[in-house]
């Protein structure tokens, strides 16, 4: 039977070209990872960018992905993806990035030179707190709700745009 799965969250960001088009292939993507299943999705969520406005907005999102793909696997997976899709942009249409993020995996705590779960950044990241509450509103991180995490982050302009659909 192999090792039983377990709850992975993923943040999903880009801010180049098209970045709506590129976060909704990264959710068909990572449907199809191996020995994994998409089990939720939220909302795109945009901010506007910081400095200049000629640019588009950042886009976020967050995928909840049940696996049996180890955390290293998955980050593999993972980087696999972004590769893919900034070949892609470069060759058609100019360099755009999607970058994804390993939130969570289970309740597994890492802290290895490639991986850090929980993602050290994510408690103080409405764009990654936001579309989690959306996805999973009964969640602790480091023993607190995630309720009382986003109520100690600005909103930070971020907008929900849609509901994606998986
Ligand atoms: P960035 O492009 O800023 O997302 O950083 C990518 C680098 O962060 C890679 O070298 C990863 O090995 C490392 N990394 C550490 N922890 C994580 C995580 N939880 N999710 C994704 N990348 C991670």
């Amino acid at each position: 039977m192999g090792a039983p799965p377990q709850l992975a969250y993923i943040g999903l960001g880009s801010n180049l070209e098209s970045p709506i088009e590129q976060v909704r292939e990264a959710f068909n993507e990572l449907a199809m990872l191996p020995l994994s299943r998409l089990v939720a999705a939220s909302s795109l969520y945009a901010s506007r960018p910081v400095g200049p406005q000629d640019q588009p907005d950042f886009i976020n999102a967050v995928a909840a992905l049940e696996t049996r793909l180890s955390p290293l696997a998955l980050l593999d997976q993972l980087q696999a993806l972004e590769q893919l899709h900034r070949r892609r942009r470069q060759h058609h249409w100019g360099p755009r990035t999607l970058d994804l993020d390993l939130l969570l995996y289970a309740n597994e705590h890492i802290n290895s030179p490639r991986l850090r779960v929980p993602h050290p950044q994510m408690t103080a990241r409405a764009f990654v707190l936001l579309p989690l509450t959306e996805i999973a509103p009964s969640l602790d991180l480091f023993q607190q709700p995630l309720s009382t995490w986003l109520e100690q982050v600005e909103n930070q302009g971020l907008e929900r745009l849609s509901n994606a659909t998986i």
